[in-house]
């Protein structure tokens, strides 16, 4: 069809496991070692999309073709967790779904709180809600651990749950008159069309005040479409809810950044403050990020 794309045509399928049979044998075809005339071994992987006429209603030839191409590229798109190189036109692609995902859909999340201190009194103001996911045999997978494992759609998933979660706990604590505020930490990922007015509109259900919850933006990846994300920062902030940069020292973080977004907070990098006492030198840059901030 063009550049590395083919079409097969296959007459008189009846049953979806004839496909099955000669998608095997092609698979094995293609995927054999080839030998280059250096002596090397390569090999070659491929994805495919299938149409049926007449189930997918069309008598178009056209149409038959963009449907399979459709399929092709949902196929594509999860190549690292498909069990078969093809996708059937209007069916989910079959996926074998990771530890970190399986614990994701089986209520495997655990919210563990880290306190806030305030040094001058000694008192906790806020908590960081940090993840940890579950496993069927009960041990618990750590950010570092899980996060790889998880595409965008989990992310929200994980940003969802975790905020439901802490929304429950602090209106749990606010019955036993302790008020407290919350950060939860947000993937850039996560910062889209699809997902941020979703997570507002979890926040204006609850009885939580939105300016008692913190949403700290992890590093870790470029903002790809800054303007978008920008635009559903304001969003948030408009909605009273507080913005914090996170790990900022770190890797990614830019002074670019700190000056563009629109955050109340900014937290250093632990690196920057783990040792403090042990080389006090440290305290100038502490001081200088504190100045700039
Ligand atoms: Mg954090």
């Amino acid at each position: 069809m063009g550049g590395d794309e083919f079409v097969l045509l296959v007459n008189q399928v009846h049953d979806v496991r004839e496909l099955e049979s000669i998608f095997g044998k092609i698979e094995t075809a293609i995927s054999a070692p080839i030998t280059l005339s250096n002596g090397q071994t390569v090999r070659v992987g491929l994805s495919a999309g299938v149409a049926l006429f007449p189930q997918h209603n069309s008598d178009n030839p056209d149409i038959l073709l963009r449907l399979a191409d459709q399929a092709l590229y949902a196929s594509k798109e999860y190549k690292q967790q498909r069990t078969r190189f093809w996708a059937m036109h209007g069916s989910p692609v079959n996926v074998q779904l990771n530890t970190a995902q399986k614990a994701l859909g089986a209520e495997g999340l655990v919210v563990c709180y880290q306190p806030i201190v305030e040094v001058k009194t000694g008192q906790t103001r806020a908590v960081e809600a940090l993840a940890r996911l579950q496993n069927s045999d009960g041990r618990l997978l750590m950010p570092e651990q899980f996060l790889p494992q998880l595409n965008t759609q989990d992310l929200f998933e994980l940003t969802r749950q975790v905020l439901a979660q802490a929304l429950t706990d602090l209106s749990r604590l606010d019955r036993l008159g302790i008020e407290i505020e919350v950060s939860i930490n947000l993937h850039p990922r996560v910062i889209v069309d699809a997902y941020i007015p979703a997570l507002q509109a979890q926040i204006a259900r609850s009885p939580i005040a939105p300016t008692r919850i913190t949403f700290e933006i992890l590093e870790g990846g470029s903002f790809d479409e800054q303007q978008h994300a920008l635009a559903h920062l304001i969003a948030l902030r408009q909605q009273g809810v507080q913005l914090a940069l996170d790990d900022v020292g770190s890797a990614y973080s830019s002074l670019q950044r700190m000056r563009d977004l629109p955050v109340n907070k900014i937290k250093l990098d632990q690196t920057f403050v783990r040792n403090l006492a042990r080389q006090p030198n440290d305290i100038n840059f502490v001081r200088s990020i504190q100045k700039l901030a």
